[in-house]
């Protein structure tokens, strides 16, 4: 099933933006012109394997029938609609859905368009929820370095401040609290000395500066754009208690752990630890259509009401767009009835068996595995566009950034698939390796 029209790649050179490029000197693009299951095709047939889920979002897959279909009935009846004095069906569901699954400190849901909205949101809600509790002056957000929480400015702010996009932006970046980010890996058997030894900053940090922190922000357990990184769920509970003890919002950022890309269903249920405040994105419709959600307590809403403002005060025009929400409703469905986490688990047991052997190639620095994700890390940063081609060769869709050579694939994938694609990870980790020194690092981000 290819589409009829050409697609013409010189318009897309010389006028389209892609994620973070030039428009002087355009990296190459792919055209695809359909995609099923875990496969895109490309406008000269060929077929590739998934392995980015379409930036972690397709968890389920492409053109799955009751994804479609429940979008299509949408279509028809409601496609958009203002949500300023409106409600509807989708809106309601989605959000029943998300507290029911999420834990129960969380109860009141902003729909928002975008991961990096909801974090806007989440950042604006601690600053509004200090103003209603009397202490307006707590408007700094504390966060760890290597983390990454979207592009637009707030975001950025909380961003790795070393990974690029603070230095470019200078003083209209927000200046916010950062300390190093935790070391202890994801797994077992952490002592006390260690976890205290980790977590000392972080305690610093609030000790010194609690009257004007409003929250803490972090992505739980893994450090996604900003290097796939998996740390120590005891890290996780010692921050909740620290917050807890100084007073200051936890922001959890489950935009790409959320909907069991861990091996739970949200990365925070590893520590089971509650945040007061939580963004959720990504794979929220499947991956189908653009939709994020802050999720907050009854006290971090009430205080907002306690706010000189009284409101809230952020609506997008698409906010609750029907559409997104009935994707996200027939994704929310797809991962009550589907068996999400032996998928994973089993996506787990075969990375973790045939990545293994990528730990001996030359230039390889790291290998690991976390639920469905896949990393290989290298010494050195690679070459995008080189890398990318010779994926496509071995016909496989996997877009390394910085010195990171991933996969996080739909859940769905089968075993061939997945071995194609860790085949392909060893085949071209080999080729960077060889390349090795040579190559001039790049300024990217997840692009
Ligand atoms: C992708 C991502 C975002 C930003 O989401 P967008 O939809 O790209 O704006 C924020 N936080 C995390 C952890 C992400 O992975």
């Amino acid at each position: 099933m290819t589409s009829k029209a050409a697609i013409d790649y010189e318009f897309d050179k010389q006028h389209i933006w892609h994620p973070y490029t030039s428009m002087t000197h355009a990296l190459p693009t792919f055209g695809v012109v359909s995609a099923q299951g875990c496969e895109l095709t490309l406008d000269n047939g060929q077929r590739l394997v998934d392995g980015t889920s379409s930036w972690w979002a397709c968890i389920h897959g492409y053109g799955h029938p009751s994804i479609l279909e429940a979008m299509q009935t949408q279509l028809h009846t409601l496609s958009h609609v203002m949500f300023g004095g409106i409600t509807h069906h989708s809106a309601i569901e989605v959000s029943k859905k998300l507290l029911a699954m999420t834990s129960p400190r969380l109860t009141k849901v902003f729909l928002a368009d975008s991961g990096s909205i909801a974090v806007e949101v989440a950042m604006k809600m601690a600053l509004q929820y200090w103003q209603g509790r009397g202490k307006p002056n707590k408007q700094k957000i504390l966060t760890v370095k290597q983390g990454y929480h979207g592009d637009t400015f707030a975001a950025m702010s909380v961003c790795d401040p070393d990974n690029g996009m603070h230095t470019l932006f200078g003083d209209a970046v927000t200046k916010q609290l950062f300390v190093d980010a935790p070391q202890i890996p994801f797994g077992e058997g952490v002592s006390q000395d260690a976890l205290e030894k980790d977590i000392t900053l972080m305690r610093a940090a609030l000790k010194q500066h609690s009257d004007s922190i409003a929250a803490v922000i972090i992505e739980p357990i893994m450090q996604g754009a900003g290097g796939m990184r998996f740390y120590s769920a005891d890290y996780l509970k010692a921050l909740r208690n620290l917050c807890d003890e100084f007073d200051v919002l936890l922001i959890l950022d489950e935009i790409a752990t959320g909907f069991g890309r861990t091996g739970k269903l949200f990365a925070y249920e590893h520590a089971q630890i509650e945040a007061d405040i939580l963004c959720v994105g990504k794979a929220l419709t499947g991956g189908y259509i653009s939709l994020a959600a802050t999720l907050c307590s009854d006290e971090v809403a009430f205080g907002i009401s306690d706010s000189p403002s009284g409101v809230f005060m952020h609506g997008p025009t698409f906010m609750g767009n029907p559409l997104a929400c009935a994707a996200a409703c027939a994704s929310l469905d797809l991962i009550a009835s589907n068996d999400w986490q032996e998928q994973v688990s089993q996506i787990e047991s075969q990375l973790n068996a045939e990545l293994a052997g990528a730990a001996s190639i030359p230039g390889v620095k790291d290998v690991r595995v976390l639920g469905a994700v896949g990393v290989i890390e290298m010494q050195t940063a690679v070459n995008t566009a080189k890398l990318q081609q010779a994926f496509v060769d071995l016909g496989v869709w996997i877009r390394p950034f910085g010195n990171l050579i991933y996969i996080m694939p739909p859940y769905i994938i089968d075993e061939l698939q997945l071995s194609q694609l860790t085949h392909a990870m060893k085949l071209v980790a080999k080729i960077a390796g060889e390349d090795g020194a040579q190559e001039e690092p790049q300024f990217i981000s997840h692009g």
